[in-house]
């Protein structure tokens, strides 16, 4: 069975490319979403295994919208995938509960071993 994503970004270009990441891999895109609140509009109807999530994107941002999921879905395991890398984002990251943290821009061994991680 594949694992199921959510991809949470604003970014066609970045949706494209994890397409392109995953292709042949375990791991099958159930959903795509543009903005932190179609994300936790959606989460409950995809129950995806895994949620890559964006920071910067119009509206809510990514830490915000990976907050409320997990609110409402403890179990969530989110992962944020963004170029927003610093220190303090990281931590807040942890503390919210994201599962892991991947740079962009990302490369295909990177992603799966951040997603295996997070599944782990
Ligand atoms: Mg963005």
């Amino acid at each position: 069975m594949p694992r199921r994503i959510m991809v949470v970004d604003d970014s066609r270009l970045v949706r494209v490319q994890l397409e392109d990441v995953l292709k042949g891999t375990e791991y099958e895109i159930a959903a795509y979403c543009r903005s932190g609140e179609d994300a936790i509009a959606q989460y409950g109807d995809v129950r995806p295994d895994l949620v890559t999530m964006d920071i910067i994107m119009q509206g809510m941002d990514g830490l915000d919208a990976a907050e409320a999921i997990l609110k409402d879905h403890p179990e969530a395991r989110i992962v944020m995938v963004s170029s927003l890398a610093y220190e303090d984002t990281i931590d807040r990251a942890k503390a919210i509960g994201a599962k892991g943290f991947v740079d962009k821009p990302f490369h295909q061994e990177q992603l799966l071993r951040v997603f295996a991680q997070a599944l782990a």
